[in-house]
């Protein structure tokens, strides 16, 4: 079965095809500029060169005929016909509390995403885009949706509820939801098998570190407790985001600067972190480098940054009276030696044994970076948020034929 995964964006759309008889990735692109002058199709298929084409996209039902033209194209296509695709499975940022596991999409399930508009309004309406565009260019197909949410939902009331008056939860479901939650599963079950060991046995930290970033506790292979809150802005110090700060803030800032509340939360979400403590860029890559170079904003950056992950690895062994594995994942959690390094270093009284040379090897599989013999294991795990969501797809579509079946007999 051919499992197309869409990560649709509100002027940005990505794709990978994948093979699941084999999971292997037939081809991925993107288009970004959708609805501007001279959008851009990028389209890759391995072992071939990247083809770009640009031209007038306006929305999102254009954009995915684009995308199945490029896939059924003659010279750089990869598939005969569309209907070599026999699902589609969309990646939600946002699946509240309405949604705990992957679902196929109908009606009622559209209509619940509609309903989670409030939570997330910059990326749930993107993604309804992207399932109707698919509809309306293969009306047949099967649909799946995978949230971002969805794995944290197994958290209990003492993690996921804040300390202000419970009626703000009963009436606008304010609370702890949690992000990054196909990577952390990803990378948890990924885990488990490198260190052969049943994952319902496990206490795990996983930390998910790109540009935006969070740490997720999970015990037994359930989300216990994670770093980001009702939205992604709370917990780690992030590229641009501040993560955890004290909301007294925020009224004080409005008054002695003058700001609006729309000012100050495009400045804790865009102009804070990394780029503002550094002074140089959002990119861990360009702050290490600075920091090597002796700019001291820069390693004061780093500092706070590793700081942070350390002080919720520490939380959450608390929250789970231990830990068996810390797990490294994303741009900057699989690439960074030196962060790595720098945060295990304040976790030898865990048991953390860092061994230098294999935390300074790169490479793209999953690694152990910690001696042999060291209490607690840590390993980096590269993610694949793709891979998960056409896994889920796939499952999901092969599940409901077989009932399909069963039902008609
Ligand atoms: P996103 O959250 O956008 O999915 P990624 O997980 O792709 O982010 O991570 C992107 C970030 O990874 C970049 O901003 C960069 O800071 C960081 N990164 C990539 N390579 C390296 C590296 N070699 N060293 C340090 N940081 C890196």
């Amino acid at each position: 079965m051919n499992v197309l995964v869409i990560n649709s964006g509100s002027s940005s759309l990505k794709y990978q095809l994948y093979d699941m008889s084999n999971e292997s990735v037939l081809a991925s692109g993107r288009v970004e500029r959708i609805g501007m002058e001279s959008s851009i199709l990028t389209h890759e298929v391995e072992g071939q060169a990247e083809v770009r084409e640009v031209s007038e996209i306006l929305e999102h039902t254009m954009a995915v005929r684009k995308v199945l033209d490029m896939l059924t194209h003659r010279k750089f296509g990869v598939l005969r016909t569309i209907e070599d695709i026999q699902a589609v499975g969309h990646r939600i940022v946002h699946g509240g509390e309405s949604f705990r596991e992957s679902v196929l999409v109908d009606a009622d399930v559209k209509l619940e995403i509609r309903k989670l508009f409030d939570l997330a309004p910059l990326h749930n309406p993107a993604h309804m885009m992207g399932i109707a565009a698919v509809e309306a260019n293969l009306p047949d197909v099967p649909q799946a949706v995978v949230f971002d949410t969805a794995f944290h939902q197994t958290m209990p009331p003492t993690s996921y509820l804040y300390a202000i008056p419970t009626v703000l939860y009963r009436k606008h479901k304010i609370r702890r939801y949690g992000f990054h939650g196909t990577s952390h599963d990803y990378v948890s079950k990924q885990a488990a098998a490198f260190l052969g060991r049943p994952l319902e046995e496990l206490k795990i930290v996983s930390c998910h570190i790109g540009n935006g970033a969070s740490c997720t506790a999970i015990l037994h292979g359930k989300s216990y407790d994670t770093s980001m809150g009702m939205t992604p802005l709370e917990g780690l110090m992030m590229g641009t985001r501040s993560g955890d700060l004290d909301p007294a803030i925020v009224p004080y800032t409005i008054n002695k600067e003058d700001l609006t509340l729309n000012e100050v939360n495009s400045m804790l979400n865009k102009h804070s972190g990394l780029v503002a403590i550094s002074g140089v860029s959002s990119d861990m890559r360009e702050v290490v480098q600075a920091m090597e170079e002796g700019n001291e904003s820069a390693r004061l950056a780093f500092e706070m940054y590793a700081y942070r992950i350390r002080k919720y690895i520490g939380a959450y062994a608390a929250a789970m009276n231990g830990i068996d594995a810390i797990l490294f994942t994303a741009g900057v959690g699989e690439n960074s030696d030196v962060l790595r390094k720098r945060v295990c270093e304040g976790l030898t009284f865990l048991g953390v044994e860092l061994d230098e040379s294999r935390n300074a090897v790169r490479s793209n599989e999953t690694r152990r970076i910690t001696k042999d013999g060291s209490k607690v294991d840590v390993l980096v795990v590269p993610t694949n948020e793709e891979l998960l969501i056409a896994r889920d797809t796939y499952r999901l579509v092969q599940n409901k034929a077989l009932s399909d079946k069963v039902g008609q007999t």
